[in-house]
C-alpha cells in the first residue's frame, strides 16, 4: 500500500481544504468544539450535511448514483482527515452511514428510492432499535413482538438506549416475528414512523449530565408489512451487516488525531501557566503512546478502507478498529482529566463556558469532564470491548 499522497491527492486535498475555508461556519466549529455527547445534536448535523449536500459530498461512501462521491480510500480518508483538522460537526451516522448501507443491501428498489433520498436531504432523521431491557451483548434475544394481522404487523414491547430517539422522526427496529426457533431466525427488520399512535419516547440522562439515549415505548403500534427490509425472519442478517457499518470502515484515526490536537493545544495554554508542565516527562509519553497508536490506526483504516473500495464490507476487522479506537479516544480523555486535576470538576454542560472564564482556565478546558463521561460509554454501545473479543476470537484467531 502506496502511502504517499499523489499529485493528484495533493490537489484533491487542496481543494477540500479551500471549501472548508469559505463553507465551514464558526458557529459550527464552536459547537463541535463544546459538544459532550457522542454525537453532534440534531440541527448542527443537519445544518453542515445540508451544506455538504450542495457541494455533493455528504455521502461519500454510497454509491455515485444515490449520491455518493466515487472517491477513492485515499480520497475518502483525505477529506474525513481535513474536516476533523478543520474541527467540523462529524455527521451523525445513523440514517447516513447505517441504515444506508442496509438498504443499499438488502432493501427492494423502491425503498432505496423512497428512502435514500430523504436520509440524504435530512428530512427523515433515523434512531436505531436494537437493544431492548435484557438484549444489548446477547442481542438475539430480543424480544419486541411484530404479530402480524393482514397487512400490518402490530409491535410491542420497548427498545433501550435509543441514541437521539428524541430528535428522530424514525427508527429501524429488529423485531421478534417468530419465537419458534434458534432466537436468531425470528428477527425481522422494521422501519418505522415515531409519529404512529402508540409509542412514547422516554429521556435517560446519562451521568456526563446529557440528554442524547431515551428508551422508546410501542403499545400496540401498526406498522406497514411494506416496511419491512429485507425477507421477514431474516432480519439477522441485515442487523450483522450493519453492526458492521458501526463499527469500524471510517476513518475515525484522523477524529482521534484532532482529539489529542485538542490536549496539546490545551496542555500549551497551560504551560503558560504552569512552566513544570513543559518538564513532564509522564505527560510526553502518554502523548507520544497516543500519537504512535494513532498511526496504527490509520493504517488499518486504510487497509479497511481499500477493501470496501474493492467492493467488499468491512468484516470482523471492523472490531479490531473499534476496540482501537475507542481505546486511544479514552487515554485522550483521562490524560484531559488528569492534566486538569480536581479543576475539571467545576465543568458541567450548563456552565461549561463561563467557568472556564471563571477560573482562569483555558476555553479549552471546558467540555473534557462531559467528554470523559459520556465517553465511558464508547466502549460498550455498539458492541462491548468484551463481545469484539470474543468476535475477534472466533473470527479472526478461529479460535
Ligand atoms: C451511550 C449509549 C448509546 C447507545 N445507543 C444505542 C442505540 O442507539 N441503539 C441501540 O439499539 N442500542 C444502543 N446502545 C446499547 C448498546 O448497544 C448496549 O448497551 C450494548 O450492546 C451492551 O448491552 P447491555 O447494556 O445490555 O449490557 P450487557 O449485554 O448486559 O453486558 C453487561 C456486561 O457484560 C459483558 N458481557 C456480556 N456478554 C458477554 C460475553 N458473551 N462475553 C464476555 N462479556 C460479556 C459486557 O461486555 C458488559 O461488560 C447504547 C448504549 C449506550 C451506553
Amino acid at each position: 500500500m502506496n502511502l504517499e499522497l499523489s499529485a493528484d491527492d495533493l490537489a484533491f486535498q487542496q481543494e477540500v481544504r479551500d471549501f472548508l475555508c469559505e463553507n465551514l461556519p464558526e458557529r459550527l466549529i464552536e459547537a463541535t468544539r463544546l459538544t459532550t455527547t457522542v454525537f453532534v445534536d440534531r440541527e448542527i448535523t443537519l445544518e453542515w450535511q445540508a451544506i455538504l449536500a450542495r457541494r455533493g459530498w455528504a455521502v461519500p461512501s454510497w454509491p455515485v448514483e444515490w449520491g455518493g462521491t466515487g472517491w477513492t480510500p485515499t480520497q475518502r480518508y483525505v477529506f474525513d482527515l481535513e474536516c476533523y483538522r478543520a474541527g467540523a460537526p462529524r455527521l451523525v451516522p445513523l440514517g447516513l452511514g447505517m441504515l444506508a448501507p442496509v438498504l443499499l443491501a438488502f432493501g427492494t428498489e423502491e425503498q432505496k428510492r423512497h428512502y435514500l433520498p430523504k436520509i440524504l436531504s435530512g428530512e427523515h432523521y433515523w434512531c436505531q432499535g436494537y437493544s431492548e431491557p435484557g438484549s444489548g451483548s446477547d442481542l438475539a434475544s430480543l424480544q419486541l413482538r411484530a404479530e402480524r394481522r393482514g397487512d400490518h404487523y402490530i409491535l410491542n414491547g420497548s427498545k433501550l438506549w435509543t441514541t437521539h430517539g428524541h430528535f428522530a422522526d424514525h427508527i429501524f427496529c429488529l423485531v421478534r416475528t417468530d419465537n419458534s426457533g434458534k432466537p436468531q431466525q425470528g428477527i425481522s427488520f422494521l422501519l418505522v414512523p415515531l409519529d404512529l399512535p402508540g409509542i412514547e419516547i422516554h429521556p435517560i440522562i446519562t451521568m456526563g449530565m446529557s440528554h442524547e439515549v431515551n428508551q422508546v415505548f410501542f403499545q400496540d403500534v401498526a406498522v406497514p408489512v411494506a416496511n419491512l427490509v429485507g425477507e421477514e425472519g431474516k432480519g439477522w442478517s441485515c442487523a450483522k451487516y450493519l453492526l458492521e457499518f458501526e463499527r469500524g470502515g471510517g476513518s475515525t484515526a484522523a477524529l482521534r488525531q484532532h482529539d489529542l490536537g485538542l490536549l496539546k493545544t490545551l496542555l500549551a495554554d497551560m504551560r503558560r501557566d504552569d512552566p513544570e508542565l513543559d518538564a513532564d516527562a509522564h505527560f510526553r509519553k502518554r502523548i507520544a503512546r497516543i500519537e504512535i497508536d494513532i498511526t496504527a490506526l490509520e493504517m488499518s483504516e486504510l487497509r479497511v478502507l481499500a477493501t470496501i473500495a474493492a467492493g467488499g464490507n468491512p468484516g470482523a476487522e471492523s472490531s479490531v478498529l473499534k476496540i482501537a479506537t475507542v481505546d486511544i479516544e479514552q487515554r485522550i480523555h483521562e490524560l484531559g482529566i488528569d492534566l486538569l486535576g480536581h479543576r475539571a470538576l467545576v465543568f458541567t454542560n450548563d456552565i461549561a463556558t463561563t467557568a472556564a472564564t471563571d477560573t482562569g482556565l483555558p476555553a479549552l478546558a471546558a467540555g473534557f469532564l462531559g467528554r470523559y463521561l459520556n465517553g465511558r460509554a464508547a466502549s460498550i454501545f455498539g458492541g462491548s470491548h468484551e463481545v469484539q473479543r470474543n468476535i475477534i476470537a472466533k473470527s479472526v484467531l478461529g479460535l
